[in-house]
C-alpha cells in the first residue's frame, strides 16, 4: 500500500468505508494479524487490522471513554480491572485515570500491536504502559480467564470483531472465563459491534453472557469509523442495580475521579442504555 492510495476496509459485504493514504507509517503481518498504521487527513493516524478499523486518532475518545467509565463509575469502588485485547493502549490510557486503582493488568495476544501502537499511537497510551499499577500478559484472553487465580472487578473486552484471534473472546467458554475471575458485584463489558450491521453478533453474545451473568444487556454510543450506526457495549453482572445507577450518584463519583472527558458525562451514561426498539426486539425474540 503506497501514500496516495485508498484504503478499502473489509469488514461487511457490499458496504463499506475507505481513507485515502496520505502515508503508510507501519504495514506488516505479525504473528496473528496483519497490521497497518496510516496517516488520513480526515481521522489522523488510522490502524487497522485484517482490513478492519481498529482505531483513529480522531475519534478513539469515544470508544475508549464509554467502555471504560461506564463500568468503572457504575461499580464506584473498583480496585483490579482487566482489559483483554486493547492493544493500540487507547483502554488502558483511560483506565488509569481512575487513581483509586491499585491493578491494571491487560491480556493482549499480539505483542506486536501493543509494540507498533507505542511507536505509531504514541497518543493513545500517552504513557500508561508506565503506570507502576500496570502488568501486560502476551497470551490469548480465553486461556488467561480460564487459567488465572487472580480475581477483578471490571473486566474489558477491548477486542477485535469476531474474525481471526479475535473469535475466541466471543466465546461461551471466554464468557465463563471472565465470569470465574470477577469479585462479587463485578462488571463485564466488551465491544459487541454496530447492531444495525452486526445483529447477530449482539443476539449471540446476549443468548452466551445469560448463561453465566444475571444480568445481561448492552449500552451504546455512536463511534464515526465504527460505521453504521450505534456501537453496542456487552453489559454483564450478577447485579442488576448496577446497571441502573442514579445520576446524582454519578455525578458524585464523575467529579470525585476528577475526570475530564470529551464524550462521556453521568447524563451521556445514563442514556447509554437505552437502546433501539428494533434491537429489543431481536433480543426478546432470541431468548
Ligand atoms: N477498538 C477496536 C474495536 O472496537 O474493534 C479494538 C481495538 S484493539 C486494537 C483490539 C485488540 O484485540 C488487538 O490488539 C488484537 O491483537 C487483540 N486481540 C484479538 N484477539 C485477541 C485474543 N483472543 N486475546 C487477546 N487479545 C486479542
Amino acid at each position: 500500500m503506497a501514500q496516495n492510495e485508498t484504503w478499502y476496509e473489509t469488514l461487511h459485504a457490499g458496504f463499506g468505508q475507505y481513507f485515502s493514504v496520505d502515508n503508510v507509517l507501519y504495514h506488516e503481518k505479525t504473528d496473528h494479524q496483519d497490521l497497518i498504521i496510516f496517516e488520513n487527513a480526515a481521522f489522523g493516524r488510522v490502524m487497522a487490522l485484517d482490513g478492519v478499523v481498529q482505531t483513529t486518532e480522531r475519534d478513539e475518545f469515544i470508544y475508549h471513554e464509554m467502555l471504560t467509565h461506564v463500568p468503572l463509575l457504575a461499580h464506584g469502588n473498583a480496585k483490579k480491572v482487566l482489559i483483554i485485547g486493547g492493544g493500540d493502549g487507547g483502554m488502558l490510557r483511560e483506565v488509569c485515570r481512575h487513581q483509586a486503582l491499585e491493578q491494571i493488568t491487560m491480556v493482549e495476544i499480539d505483542a506486536g500491536v501493543v509494540n507498533f501502537c507505542k511507536a505509531y499511537l504514541p497518543n493513545h497510551s500517552a504513557g500508561a504502559y508506565d503506570d507502576p499499577r500496570f502488568k501486560l500478559v502476551i497470551d490469548d484472553g480465553v486461556n488467561f480467564v480460564s487459567q488465572t487465580t487472580e480475581k477483578f472487578d471490571v473486566i474489558i473486552s477491548d477486542c477485535t470483531d469476531p474474525i481471526g484471534p479475535g473469535e475466541s473472546l466471543f466465546t461461551s467458554a471466554f464468557y465463563e472465563g471472565c465470569k470465574r475471575c470477577l469479585n462479587e458485584n463485578g462488571i463485564f463489558v466488551a465491544q459487541n459491534g454496530v447492531c444495525f450491521l452486526q445483529q447477530e453478533e449482539a443476539i449471540t453474545s446476549h443468548r452466551k453472557l445469560h448463561h453465566s451473568f444475571n444480568d445481561v444487556s448492552f449500552y451504546q454510543a455512536a463511534i464515526p469509523t465504527y460505521y453504521g450506526g450505534i456501537m453496542t457495549f456487552a453489559w454483564a453482572s450478577d447485579n442488576p442495580a448496577l446497571r441502573e445507577v442514579d445520576h446524582a450518584t454519578l455525578q458524585a463519583r464523575f467529579a470525585a475521579a476528577g475526570l475530564a472527558c470529551r464524550y462521556y458525562n453521568p447524563a451521556i451514561h445514563t442514556g447509554s442504555f437505552a437502546l433501539p426498539q428494533y434491537l429489543l426486539n431481536a433480543l426478546s425474540e432470541s431468548r
